[in-house]
């Protein structure tokens, strides 16, 4: 008999909507969203930032699909006329103690693929005059999004293709059976279903390894035959800068390279981020964070900034803009990166793995907003 279903998504964050967006139009697909919208969680609490995959070990998905993430997302938003900038990104050498360091995000920048130049001495001249740098280097294809709007083009371009959309619905028991599953859900009403699908796709972000769980997989490596797919929790808040003379003297994003380590993958894993950085806003203003912090457990997750942190952000911050003073910066909001389990600290890359009808999407962290479409375009060439 045939399934109510070719393909069920779970989870409606950029990941979701965007496959949902590219296989819709010859699958009748349905996206199962505990929430009662989309994208609410991580896709939504993040920098905006289109990155342009210079920070990545050579190869890795991180690396590829953001290379071309990027050339897709700046497509996207130019054919579908979503809010976004190319205002490219200084990494920046903030004193001689970091000149090491810029070399080496310098080396791996320059292998990536992406387009990167050193900053001319005029150039830092003139950045001078409003930050502190001794060095630097301009990634050209960094920008920023209006990432709302993109996911709603993508939820349109779903929708369009007649993606049914269940909102405040969960997965509360799965069935693994010869040729299909059976899924029950519990709709907003507390009612449940049960529906039958070929295939399912687990875009479920922090909710992954639970999903991965009831399907039937192990989840922290015991069977041999599937990945780890247990997930670390990392907290990254934001503070805004409320200066406006300070905000309309910057024009890219500024990221400091990362702080006495060898190199910036080492950095990335052991931190969990990149750094307090300067993220600039479509809206002309700028913002500091997202810090790094580990939680325990995903129940720590309550999107608050109760602002204790302001100090630290102040001290980061007047590191990059000597003008910076403590009433500038202002509380904001909050993310949760979702970074995979690996062995022994290895690095952690996007986890995109399939058996026979069921596809895992794990630790889908930055740049994950900016390699969505990419990942889209794989999934669809993987069914
Ligand atoms: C602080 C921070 C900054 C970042 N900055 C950038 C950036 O500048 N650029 C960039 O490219 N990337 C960035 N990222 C990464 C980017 O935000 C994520 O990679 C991306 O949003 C992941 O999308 P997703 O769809 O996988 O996850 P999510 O957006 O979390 O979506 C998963 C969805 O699944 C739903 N779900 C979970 N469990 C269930 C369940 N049991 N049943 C039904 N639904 C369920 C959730 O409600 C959610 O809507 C950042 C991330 C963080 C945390």
């Amino acid at each position: 008999m045939e399934s109510d279903f070719d393909v069920v998504i779970v989870g409606a964050g950029v990941v979701g909507l965007a496959i949902a967006a590219s296989i819709s139009h010859n699958q009748r697909t349905l996206i199962i969203e505990k929430n009662s919208n989309f994208g609410l969680e991580s896709s939504s609490h993040n920098s905006e930032v289109i990155h342009a995959g210079i920070y990545y070990p050579i190869e890795s998905n991180k690396h590829l699909l953001c290379i071309e993430g990027n050339k897709l997302l700046y497509e996207w938003c130019n054919r579908y006329q979503v809010r976004h900038k190319r205002v490219g990104k200084v990494v920046n050498a903030i004193n001689q103690g970091d000149l090491q360091n810029l070399e080496d995000a310098w080396h791996l920048a320059s292998e990536s693929g992406a387009r990167v130049r050193r900053l001319t001495l005029n150039e830092l001249k003139e950045y001078r005059k409003n930050i502190a740098i001794e060095d630097g280097f301009f990634s050209i294809d960094t920008g920023i999004l209006d990432s709302v709007n993109f996911l709603k083009s993508l939820e349109y371009f779903a929708k369009q293709n007649e993606t049914f959309f269940a909102y405040n619905t969960f997965p509360i028991n799965i069935q693994k059976n010869n040729d299909n599953f059976n899924i029950q859900i519990k709709n907003h009403d507390d009612s449940e279903d049960q529906i039958t699908a070929d295939l399912i796709i687990n875009a479920a972000g922090h909710g992954a390894p639970q999903i991965a769980a009831m399907t039937g997989y192990k989840i922290n490596g015991e069977d041999a035959n599937v990945p780890i797919f247990k997930q670390h929790v990392n907290r990254g808040i934001y503070y805004d800068i409320v200066n406006n003379k300070i905000n309309h003297s910057i024009n890219n994003l500024i990221y400091p390279v990362p702080i006495n380590q060898e190199t910036m993958q080492g950095y990335i894993n052991s931190s969990g981020g990149l750094g307090i950085h300067l993220t600039k806003t479509l809206d002309g203003n700028l913002k500091l964070g997202p810090d790094a912090e580990w939680l325990n457990s995903d129940d720590e997750m309550d999107y608050i900034n109760d602002g204790k942190k302001a100090k630290e952000f102040y001290f980061a911050g007047k590191s990059i803009l000597p003008k910076l003073n403590f009433e500038d910066v202002t509380p904001a909001h909050v993310g949760y990166r979702s970074r995979l389990h690996t062995k022994e600290n290895q690095y952690a890359d996007f986890l995109i793995w399939k058996d026979k009808q069921y596809i895992h999407l794990g630790g889908i962290e930055s740049p994950g907003l900016t390699s969505s479409l990419a990942i889209a375009k794989k999934i669809k060439n993987l069914l």
